[in-house]
């Protein structure tokens, strides 16, 4: 088993080397690729016999078919002409490949030869991107899944983005995948018990998936649409209804909250034996959005007058009301020359630390660190203290 893998890695990685010949002393005239171009008797295998009168003759690499010639002080190589080659081989034959060669330049360069990674890139150098494509065309040729920008957005969570790609590919646990795997249990849905339960029907189809879809729709006063899988989902997927980019970043991400959280609501109704209404698993699913975006976007955007009404939809606070709150209650201080931190003189530790509590009273705790003269810590300690004012 080992050995077949790598049999088949070594081939792949054969496949995707090729030469950038100089003197042409190390590149196989027949059998490697070299010049940009797949091996000649790949692409044209009935010269095979045509190959075997050369290879008898001793003809292997690319340098015996080159020939020098002084052009005034430059040396120069070009393709010797059929009649200096071995003889024989079908007339046919040779004229071909006297035409093949006719149309590939001759380098004219001394040296060694250097193997190179990825025919499609003449620059030959290896790069993981490039030898994944280069691999993975190979194994499973040139495709390209459309959805992918979808299921792996990078502000997403990558939970909610792993188990996206599972439901876009039906392969994530609902009861009649697990049925497959000969799995004997019930097999209703448990979100509106009426249904069995599939990736579609659960995701989509299911009315209690179809509440939370409408609500999603309804934030961006967009007509509701229902499809049956996620990768139809992604192909009725348009751009986002709004000009402000933090909100096009949760028109982005939001489904994937919204179909990891019908998982999480399916899974606490079988596992927990407890259930949230569909109003407020949206709290929810708005709750974990809105904190994503508050988190990973740029707030200080202005926001589009036109978008406010959707920024509200979604709970985010408009960000210019926001900033103005923040302004008038946390006047940003001035930092003065003197009250910038200073290291203490030497064999002496400060200490700077600080106390908090969430709440008057509530849950407290503290901080703090300790540098030497040349500012470098020391140690850092924090503790809880248990509810304080
Ligand atoms: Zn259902």
């Amino acid at each position: 088993m080992i050995w077949h893998t790598l049999k088949v890695g070594a081939q792949l990685i054969k496949d995707a080397l090729f030469w950038i010949y100089h003197s042409g002393s190390q590149a196989l005239f027949w059998l490697d690729s070299w010049d940009g171009h797949p091996p000649i008797l790949s692409s044209f295998p009935h010269l095979q016999p045509l190959s075997e009168v050369f290879s008898a003759a001793g003809w292997d690499t690319v340098e015996h078919y080159k020939v020098a010639q002084h052009d005034g002080l430059v040396l120069r190589f070009h393709w010797k002409h059929p009649f200096e080659w071995p003889p024989g081989g079908s007339e046919g034959d040779r004229r071909e490949l006297s035409q093949l060669l006719a149309s590939r330049a001759c380098n004219s360069l001394r040296g060694t030869d250097v193997l190179a990674w990825d025919g499609s890139n003449l620059s030959g150098k290896y790069s993981v991107v490039a030898g994944y494509k280069q691999i993975g065309r190979q194994l499973f040729g040139d495709i390209e899944v459309p959805w992918w920008k979808h299921v792996w957005h990078k502000l997403s969570w990558p939970k909610c983005n792993f188990f996206m790609w599972l439901v876009a590919q039906n392969r994530c646990l609902t009861w009649d995948n697990l049925c497959k795997r000969g799995f004997q249990g019930p097999s209703m849905c448990v979100l509106c018990q009426g249904c069995e339960e599939s990736v579609s029907h659960i995701f989509f189809q299911c009315s209690y998936a179809r509440e939370i879809w409408h609500f999603w729709w309804g934030v961006w006063n967009t007509t509701c649409w229902h499809v049956s899988s996620l990768v139809e989902f992604w192909e009725r997927w348009g751009r986002a209804p709004v000009s402000t980019s933090f909100l096009q970043a949760a028109w982005a991400i939001g489904p994937s909250f919204i179909i990891w959280n019908l998982w999480l609501e399916r899974n606490r109704r079988i596992f927990q034996d407890l259930q949230l209404m569909a109003p407020h698993l949206w709290r929810k699913i708005l709750h974990s959005l809105g904190e994503t975006i508050v988190a990973k976007c740029d707030m200080t955007m202005r926001v589009d007058p036109r978008d406010v009404d959707c920024c509200n939809r979604l709970h985010l606070p408009p960000p210019q009301r926001q900033l103005m709150r923040n302004r008038c209650r946390h006047p940003t201080p001035k930092v003065n020359r003197e009250g910038r931190w200073s290291p203490p003189p030497l064999g002496v530790l400060k200490i700077n630390s600080d106390g908090s509590s969430r709440g008057n009273p509530g849950h407290a705790g503290i901080g703090g660190v300790g540098r030497d003269s040349s500012g470098d810590v020391q140690f850092i300690f924090s503790e809880y203290k248990g509810l304080h004012t």
